[in-house]
C-alpha cells in the first residue's frame, strides 16, 4: 500500500482493476431513497462499458455526457437520461466507473438498477465503491471515511473539516511523520551496525533530541484530531440531579424544544432523554438522566442505574440542583469526579444573581433559571469551554476516535524509544518502539490495516458510497 499511497499524491494510477481478487462489476443507487429531479446509478468495474452498451445500444464515450434511452430486455425504454463515462484507473474507484443520471424516482431507479444487474453486474455492498477506491491506492483510509463523514456531517464547520481530510490534510501530515520516523530508524540502525563510524549518533544525542521534537508534533497533532473528532461526534454532557430540580426543564431550555415530560411530580423522567444541540457547530448530546436518588420503585431504581451508567460516558456532568434547598446530598455520589460543573437552578425564586457562583465541592457553579434562561448565556460558553473549542477551528480536519486512538498509541511508542534512547542507550530497542510507532500510523492511513477492520468501517458506509 506504501507506493500506492506516495503515488496517490503523485497523480500516478497504479494498479489497474484486473489486479484485484474481486473484480466484479459493481452497481447500485448512488442518489437518496424517495424523489428528486435527478437519481443517479452507479456501476463499477471491468463490464460496466459493455453492461451500457447493451442497456442503450451503443458504446459510452468516455469523458463527454451522452443523452441514451436507458432499455429493458425487450427493447422498452425504462428513462431516458446521461451516461457519464470515467474509464479506470483516473475514476473515483480506479476501475472503469459509469453513471447513469435518470429521473429521480424510487420505481424507475429500481427498474434501472434491476436491469443493470440483469445484464451482469452485482449489487454493491455498504461502503463498497469507497472501499474499491482505496483498495486501487486512489485514497487512503483516512480519507476514504471522510467521504462519508462529508455525507453525513451535521454541522458547516463539520463539513469544511471533513471535505479537508478528503483533500488530504490529516493524511498527509501522518505520511510526513511516518517519513520522519523512518528516518531516525536509518540513523538509529546505522549507529547500531557501525558502532566504529566516526559519529556516534546515539551517544551525541541527536537522534534522542529529534525523537523528542517527533513527540512533541505528534502531540499536536492529538490535539487537532481531538478538535475534528468533537466536530464530528460532539461532546456528550449528562444533565443529573435530584427529582425536580429542573433538569428537564433545562434540557428544553437549551434544546428549546419540549422532548422531556416537565412536570411537578418527582421522579417523572424515568428514562433516559437524549437531545442534540449544536453551539457553534459543535454537536452537543444532551442526556437528561433519572434522577438521583435512594428508590423503592423498581423501574425508577433501574433508572438511577442508567443514570450512573451514563454519568461514566459522558464528557461533562451538568449536576442541577435547586438553589432553593439547603441540601446537597447528590454531591457525594459525584464524589472524586471532577468534569462536573454545579448549577444552582431556580434562581428566580432565590434572587440570586445568574451566571458565575462560588466553586462548590471544588467544582465550577454557576447560577441559572431553567425557566427565566437567566444565566443560560453563561453556561453555553462554560459547555464550550468544556469542549476544549479553540477560536476559529479553521485549519481542523476531520477525526474520528479511531484516529485518536491510533496517534495515541503511535505517541506512547515514540515516548518509550525516548526512554530508550535516554535512559538505557539501547539502540535497538528504540528501533522497535520506531517500528511500532510508524505500525500505529499505518494503520490509521489504512497502510497496514487487517482485513476485518476496513471490513467493519467500510460496512457503516452507506449502500452507492
Ligand atoms: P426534573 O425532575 O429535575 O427533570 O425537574 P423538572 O424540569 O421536571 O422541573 C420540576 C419543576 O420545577 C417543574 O414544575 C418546573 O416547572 C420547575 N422548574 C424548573 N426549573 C425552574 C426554574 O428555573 N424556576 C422555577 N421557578 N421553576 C423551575
Amino acid at each position: 500500500m506504501g507506493d500506492h499511497q506516495a503515488d496517490r499524491r503523485a497523480g500516478v494510477d497504479v494498479r489497474d482493476a484486473s489486479d484485484l481478487p474481486d473484480a466484479d462489476t459493481i452497481a447500485a443507487i448512488a442518489t437518496p431513497p424517495g424523489q428528486g429531479g435527478v437519481g443517479i446509478v452507479r456501476i463499477s468495474g471491468p463490464d460496466a462499458a459493455p453492461i451500457v452498451t447493451q442497456l442503450t445500444g451503443s458504446a459510452p464515450a468516455p469523458r463527454r455526457p451522452q443523452f441514451r434511452h436507458f432499455r429493458d430486455a425487450d427493447g422498452r425504454a425504462i428513462d431516458a437520461g446521461l451516461v457519464l463515462y470515467f474509464p479506470g484507473p483516473g475514476s473515483f474507484t480506479g476501475e472503469d466507473v459509469i453513471e447513469l443520471q435518470g429521473h429521480g424516482g424510487a420505481v424507475v431507479m429500481q427498474l434501472l438498477l434491476a436491469r443493470v444487474l440483469e445484464l451482469g453486474a452485482r449489487l454493491a455492498r455498504p461502503g463498497e465503491f469507497s472501499e474499491r477506491a482505496f483498495h486501487n491506492g486512489r485514497m487512503d483510509l483516512v480519507q476514504a471515511e471522510a467521504v462519508a463523514d462529508l455525507i453525513g456531517s451535521t454541522t458547516a464547520a463539520a463539513a469544511r473539516a471533513a471535505v479537508r481530510s478528503l483533500d488530504g490534510a490529516f493524511s498527509e501530515t501522518v505520511d510526513g511523520f511516518q517519513r520522519t520516523l523512518t528516518e531516525l530508524r536509518v540513523f538509529v540502525e546505522a549507529a547500531i551496525d557501525f558502532p566504529e563510524e566516526e559519529i556516534d549518533f546515539l551517544a551525541d544525542g541527536e537522534i534522542e533530541r529529534r525523537t523528542r521534537t517527533v513527540a512533541t508534533e505528534l502531540g499536536a497533532l492529538i490535539d487537532r484530531a481531538r478538535q475534528g473528532r468533537l466536530l464530528r461526534d460532539g461532546l456528550v454532557i449528562a444533565i443529573v440531579g435530584r427529582p425536580n430540580a429542573g433538569k428537564s426543564s433545562l434540557l428544553n431550555a437549551l434544546a428549546q424544544r419540549d422532548t422531556a415530560i416537565v412536570t411537578a411530580i418527582p421522579g417523572t423522567t424515568r428514562d433516559v432523554l437524549r437531545e442534540q444541540i449544536q453551539l457553534d457547530g459543535i454537536p452537543l448530546h444532551l442526556v437528561d438522566t433519572a434522577g438521583l436518588r435512594e428508590t423503592e420503585d423498581e423501574v425508577e431504581r433501574e433508572g438511577v442505574r442508567r443514570a450512573l451508567a451514563e454519568l461514566d460516558r459522558a464528557d461533562h456532568v451538568l449536576l442541577v440542583v435547586d438553589d432553593g434547598e439547603p441540601d446537597t446530598p447528590e454531591f457525594a455520589a459525584l464524589d472524586g469526579r471532577t468534569n462536573v460543573t454545579v448549577l444552582r437552578n431556580k434562581i428566580d425564586l432565590t434572587d440570586r444573581d445568574p451566571g458565575q457562583a462560588a466553586t462548590e465541592n471544588g467544582w465550577a457553579s454557576l447560577a441559572i433559571s431553567a425557566q427565566t434562561g437567566a444565566g443560560l448565556d453563561q453556561l453555553r460558553a462554560t459547555l464550550k469551554a468544556a469542549a476544549g473549542a479553540s477560536e476559529g477551528a479553521e485549519g481542523t480536519f476531520m477525526a474520528r476516535a479511531r484516529h485518536i486512538d491510533a496517534l495515541r498509541r503511535a505517541a506512547d511508542h515514540v515516548d518509550l524509544a525516548i526512554t530508550r534512547l535516554a535512559d538505557d542507550r539501547a539502540g535497538e530497542l528504540a528501533a522497535e518502539e520506531l517500528r511500532l510507532a510508524q505500525q500505529h500510523l499505518g494503520d490509521l492511513t489504512g497502510e497496514f490495516s487487517s482485513d476485518d477492520l476496513l471490513g467493519e468501517i467500510f460496512s457503516s458506509f452507506c449502500i452507492g458510497k
